[in-house]
């Protein structure tokens, strides 16, 4: 019997290292498996039911690389279900969205359907198929899907969104909670945290001081209606993260005994300042 509930997976993208152990245990137990009424196995090649999105931030020598799992978003207002033919696509009680692997057979336009592009083509079977959130096992009174059992960092926590006692729900209200690509307005159920931003970079370099680290120089940014600030560490280096996009940004380092600068940037995307000299007074 399905429970009514309203299940999530929530992503913590801070704590995701790439290992990729998610990907490898939806594959194991979706290739080649069929799961009849909610799904059939998928082939070994060029089905990614839980992607690992690599996000390269930043540029020499302040690079960045963040990895984005992405699986369906188990949207409630899910292009895909409006796109099927037949109800070849539907969403369950507790908000799991599941295709019919017998009712979508030949529906390719299903895969055109979802933004997030985490549809995938069966061509062997002409099957559109996706994600399950692992129904098959839910229903069976397993606690959690494959993908969140073999993640090693808890990047994934599965839960219901509805007990006001699940972590899940302790995370969305703790954390500053999201969904990936709001815009697309489809309000997925999957909820992230640390979804990458931009972020401003540099290195504060005394002009007189060769050899010497500029620790512990206050760096100011101000900009999108907010203003923030920080120390230099003890190579000299700063960093701001979180920062809004196509924003001007006035940062500004000062110390005492230096003239202060300021520079005037714009986030079109991360930028790396480099070294920011400091003259003496
Ligand atoms: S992410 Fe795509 S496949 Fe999943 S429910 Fe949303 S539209 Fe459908
Ligand atoms: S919930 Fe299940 S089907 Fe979905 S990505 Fe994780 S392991 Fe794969």
């Amino acid at each position: 019997m399905i429970k009514i509930a309203r299940y999530t997976i929530f992503i913590d993208v801070n704590k995701c290292t790439g290992c990729y152990n998610c990907f490898l245990a939806c594959r194991d137990e979706f290739y080649d498996n069929d799961y009849p009424p909610y799904s059939e196995g998928h082939p070994l090649k060029d089905h990614y039911w839980m992607q690992i999105k690599q996000i390269e931030r930043g540029e020499y020598p302040k690079p960045k690389l963040d990895y984005i799992p992405l699986p369906c978003m188990h949207c409630q207002e899910a292009p895909c279900i409006e796109m099927a033919k037949e109800g070849a696509v539907y969403r369950r009680e507790d908000g799991i969205v599941i295709i019919d692997p017998v009712k979508a057979r030949g529906q390719r336009q299903i895969v055109n359907s979802c933004p997030y592009r985490v549809i995938f083509w069966n061509e062997e079977k002409q099957l559109p198929q996706k994600c399950t959130l692992c129904a098959h096992m839910l229903d069976q009174g397993e606690k959690e899907p494959k993908c969140v059992e073999a993640c090693p960092t808890g990047a994934l926590v599965f839960g219901d969104l509805d007990d006001p006692d699940s972590e899940v729900s302790r995370l969305v209200a703790e954390t500053k909670s999201e969904v990936l690509y709001p815009e697309f307005g489809t309000e997925p159920l999957i909820k992230y945290a640390g979804i990458p931003r931009y972020f401003i970079a540099g290195e504060v370099v005394f002009k007189d001081n060769q050899g010497e680290c500029a620790a512990g120089v206050k760096v100011s940014l101000a900009g999108n209606g907010v203003s923030m600030e920080t120390r230099s560490d003890i190579y000299g280096d700063f960093e701001f993260e979180g920062l809004g996009k196509k924003t001007r940004y006035i940062l500004t380092v000062e110390h005492e005994g230096y003239q202060p600068r300021q520079l005037e940037l714009f986030t079109h995307k991360s930028i790396n300042v480099g070294e920011v000299m400091l003259d003496p007074v």
